[in-house]
């Protein structure tokens, strides 16, 4: 079946997503448009991705289970996870790759953390806009093992992209899947034999997709997702 998606959304837990991400926001305004699926895919946290599940699902809206990582390269990767256990758990991993430095706020912006109701419980200390200091390597063993997959972000983007502070996507990652910035060239040649998603990574409320990019799934199910964006099925 065809569903609908935007799977790169800030909430107001990133230092540069608006304040107007809240957990209710997003799935609101996600669902007023339609969309089948969404990711809330904070810089380097996941601790509004349980608020935002259990928000969405009344609604039979899916929720893929995501972080977007920096790593240690200053690579911008897209993880997602079957569960809200699962990114959990491998946020806690993750945790001891990430940086001690606490947040400039007034360089970088608030890390607010919202409840159900939108009411701010409190603010990530660490800086989040820093990279967390793991190679991509590791990161996507780390994802694997918690049943995750990567994706990487904006791949044709100048900036924290796999192919401008790599210059190509290598063989050995096991990747299948990229992500496309839709207001950027792309050179079709790197990107030979990989499926292509394409997201809004959304900083504003206004910047959420329209339901205009569809994936192929089996079924409508944050699985059927995980295996199409793990290259399973036709392409
Ligand atoms: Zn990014
Ligand atoms: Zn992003």
């Amino acid at each position: 079946m065809n569903i609908t998606y935007d799977l790169h959304i800030h909430s107001c837990l990133s230092p540069c997503g608006h304040e107007d991400m809240t957990p209710n926001n997003i799935v609101n305004m996600a669902y007023i448009k339609g969309l089948d699926a969404i990711a809330v895919t904070d810089h380097n946290a996941c601790a509004h991705v349980r608020v935002v599940s259990e928000l969405a699902t009344p609604l039979g809206l899916i929720v893929v289970p995501g972080m977007e990582v920096q790593t240690r390269e200053e690579v911008h990767v897209l993880c997602y996870f079957p569960t809200v256990e699962a990114i959990e758990a491998f946020d806690l991993a993750l945790s001891k790759w990430k940086t001690t430095i606490k947040n400039n706020v007034k360089a970088f912006g608030h890390q607010t953390l919202m409840n159900h109701e939108d009411k701010v419980i409190g603010e990530v200390e660490i800086a989040l806009i820093l990279s967390v200091d793991i190679t991509i390597n590791d990161l996507i063993d780390l994802v694997n093992q918690y049943k995750g997959v990567v994706v990487p972000a904006h791949v044709n983007k100048s900036a924290n992209s796999i192919l401008m502070n790599l210059g190509f996507i290598p063989q050995d990652l096991n990747i299948s899947t990229v992500e496309i910035y839709e207001k950027s060239d792309l050179n079709d040649r790197l990107l030979k034999g990989f499926r292509r998603i394409m997201n809004s990574d959304a900083h504003y409320l206004e910047m959420i997709h329209e339901p205009e990019y569809t994936m192929t799934t089996e079924s409508k199910s944050i699985q059927s997702i995980i295996d199409y964006l793990s290259g399973k099925g036709q392409l």
